[in-house]
């Protein structure tokens, strides 16, 4: 298919979110392959990872062509035009080749991972820098489809920006360092967040990580159901206006997933336990409820008000079943974290785990039915002696703050109890 033909139908293609599953996917095999190598000492072109044989194909020129210039080049071309937001993806992959260079010398792999990083900041710094045109809460959607199939846009004395303008629907109507509330299409607008929190991650810009705060801050405190659901209005599938919350709210699996990937990530970079709050809110609230006990029928919608709605086999757009296999993939790095001398016990889970704190080989495991009992045994057993911080999430609700900006509150009673070694503290 001509590139042009490719990503034709800016409004409902799904060619970029196919390509960004498949680089997340290629991300987690290429780590998986480095991890394998690294236990096995091996080397070569195909690597038993968990009993699964990755067949050389994988690594053909082709894929590799692909990955290296087709995507970031054409992606290039409709800055912030894209479905999905493929910032994090990029980054990851990026992070992937920088920490792992080995997998650099696989055949067709002489990429300059730099190219990457380089476009998701493009990306995220070119938006809202367009001509101004077509005006989409005023003439709608079909004339401003209709106005930018005929390239107005094209006119010279729009002078360098000669793009046009993707609307709010795609975070694009002013420059995402000037955005104070999250806009438009909700899973788009939760992954562009996860974005610029990953890329701040990687370049620490203090425009970033304002910009992240200010758009996860406006999500949670002022546009996110007690659910967890984000996106309340069905046309375009979009963020409502601060403090509109109604019960028939149209809540998409996909944004709930996308706000609590945002969620994560912001916790990454600041280490701030309310961020975590979030992401378990959507966790058991959003996430476990959206795919049936049978694990064959999943929801699309999740109005607070479910009368009338039930699950669904397949739809006809099928983004929420590989967002759903993205996240639940992931949980198990989310338990905890580690930065500098500390770990941080951040997901009450029954897990063992071998981790490195500071150096340290350390063996964590959890025994808990949380969250249908809130008791929680915490066993840390580093393999030889060390110093270090274990950093317990008390979860906001156990301390009365249901939600960071108070937008929603709970009455319990009680406060919670930490024991170590058995003693009170
Ligand atoms: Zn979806």
């Amino acid at each position: 298919m001509p590139v042009r033909e490719l990503f034709a139908n800016f409004a409902s293609d799904f060619q970029s979110l196919n390509i960004i599953h498949i680089i997340q996917f290629r991300n987690i095999v290429l780590a998986a392959a480095a991890a394998a190598a690294l236990h096995a000492g091996a080397s070569g072109r195909a690597a038993a990872v968990a009993g699964v044989r990755i067949d050389d194909s994988f690594w053909s020129p082709k894929m590799e062509v692909r990955n290296d210039v087709t995507i970031p080049d054409v992606l290039r071309k409709f800055e912030g035009r894209h479905t999905a937001e493929p910032e994090e993806a990029l980054v990851k992959l990026y992070r992937l080749l920088k920490d792992e260079p080995e997998l650099k010398s696989r055949p067709g792999m002489d990429v300059d991972e730099r190219r990457y990083f380089d476009l998701v900041t493009f990306w995220i710094e070119n938006r809202g820098r367009h001509c101004g045109y077509p005006h989409w809460l005023g003439w709608g959607n079909p004339r401003s489809e209709q106005w930018i199939r005929e390239s107005g846009y094209s006119d010279a004395s729009f002078g360098s920006h000669s793009r046009p303008s993707w609307g709010d629907y795609a975070q694009d109507s002013i420059p995402v360092f000037e955005q104070t509330t999250i806009e438009g299409h909700a899973v788009r607008d939760t992954l562009l967040g996860t974005g610029i929190a990953t890329a701040a991650l990687e370049n620490r810009d203090p425009r970033y990580i304002a910009a992240a705060r200010r758009l996860w801050d406006n999500m949670t405190g002022r546009r996110m159901f007690v659910t967890g659901g984000v996106g309340a209005i069905h046309e375009d599938e979009k963020f409502g206006p601060d403090y509109y919350l109604p019960s028939g709210a149209y809540l998409e699996t996909c944004a709930a997933i996308g706000a609590a990937f945002f969620s994560q990530r912001m916790h990454e970079l600041t280490g701030e336990g309310k961020y975590i709050d979030e992401l378990e809110r959507v966790l058991y609230n959003s996430l476990l409820t959206a795919v049936s006990l049978k694990g064959d029928n999943y929801t699309y919608q999740n109005p607070l008000n479910a009368d009338g709605h039930n699950r669904w086999e397949w739809h006809g757009c099928p983004c929420c079943p590989p967002m759903f296999l993205k996240i639940t993939s992931e949980i198990p790095h989310y338990i905890y974290a580690t930065r500098d001398d500390a770990l941080y016990v951040n997901l009450f889970i029954g897990n063992d785990a071998d981790l490195n704190v500071a150096g340290h080989p350390v063996k964590v495991s959890q025994h808990t039915a949380y969250p249908y009992d809130g008791e929680v045994e915490i066993s840390v057993d580093p393999q030889t002696a060390a110093k270090f911080a274990v950093k317990v999430r008390i979860p906001g609700w156990a301390r009365g703050v249901e939600n960071p900006d108070g937008l929603y509150t709970s009455d319990l009673s009680g406060a919670p109890v930490l024991k170590v070694n058995g003693k009170a503290v």
